[in-house]
């Protein structure tokens, strides 16, 4: 039954079968890589490019640890693919709205499984001369470590599983959940 106030795993608990990271977890976390990004952009201008529209909530609560002024813009990519599984050809829906020549980018994901994506966006925005080009992401999944990209901040590294929750979702739904976990079956059947 819906209850009033914020959606925790205790609402969908059925659904899920394992919480990997709570609430409290992932914004630890966050905190401590802001901590990182901080100290690292020191003196130069940032601007956090989100990734729509799994990376809505990290991009939130990423930007919001940081304690130094910053920009946040968009871009809204698709990957096809069979399946769950992208091919690497990548189609933007939404560009940015910054001209980021001479700007320090850095893109915000919420998740890299393979890394095509990424791969693709930073060679894409990489061709528009920005005078640099970094990746947070909060999961990293062990098909990345294939891929020639490397996250500059990384939350943590996961094992290859479907994750929902905290912007993740399945056929749209959980990605208001606060908490990251895994679906039971029965959701998918
Ligand atoms: P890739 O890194 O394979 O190019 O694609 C990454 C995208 O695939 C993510 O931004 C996300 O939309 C989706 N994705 C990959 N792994 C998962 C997962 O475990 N759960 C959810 N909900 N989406 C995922
Ligand atoms: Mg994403």
């Amino acid at each position: 039954m819906w209850q009033s106030g914020a959606m925790d795993s205790a609402h969908v608990d059925s659904d899920l079968v394992n919480i990997l990271f709570t609430e409290e977890q992932i914004q630890a976390k966050l905190q401590e890589m802001a901590h990182t990004i901080a100290a690292d952009y020191e003196g130069k201008d940032l601007l956090m490019v989100g990734v729509l529209r799994g990376a809505v909530m990290v991009m939130a609560d990423l930007a919001r640890s940081l304690p130094c002024h910053l920009e946040m813009d968009w871009m809204a990519v698709s990957s096809y693919g069979s399946g769950t599984k992208s091919s690497g050809v990548v189609r933007i829906l939404k560009d940015l709205d910054t001209d980021i020549s001479g700007r320090h980018v850095l893109i915000v994901d919420e998740i890299i499984d393979t890394g095509l994506t990424l791969s693709w966006l930073v060679n894409n925005l990489s061709s528009r001369k920005p005078a640099s080009v970094e990746i947070a992401t909060l999961l990293r999944k062990p098909e990345a470590l294939a891929m020639p990209i490397e996250p500059k901040y990384v939350g943590w590294d996961i094992p290859n599983e479907f994750v929902v929750g905290y912007g993740l979702d399945f056929k749209e739904r959980y990605r208001n959940l606060r908490d990251i976990g895994t679906l039971a079956p029965h959701v998918y059947s």
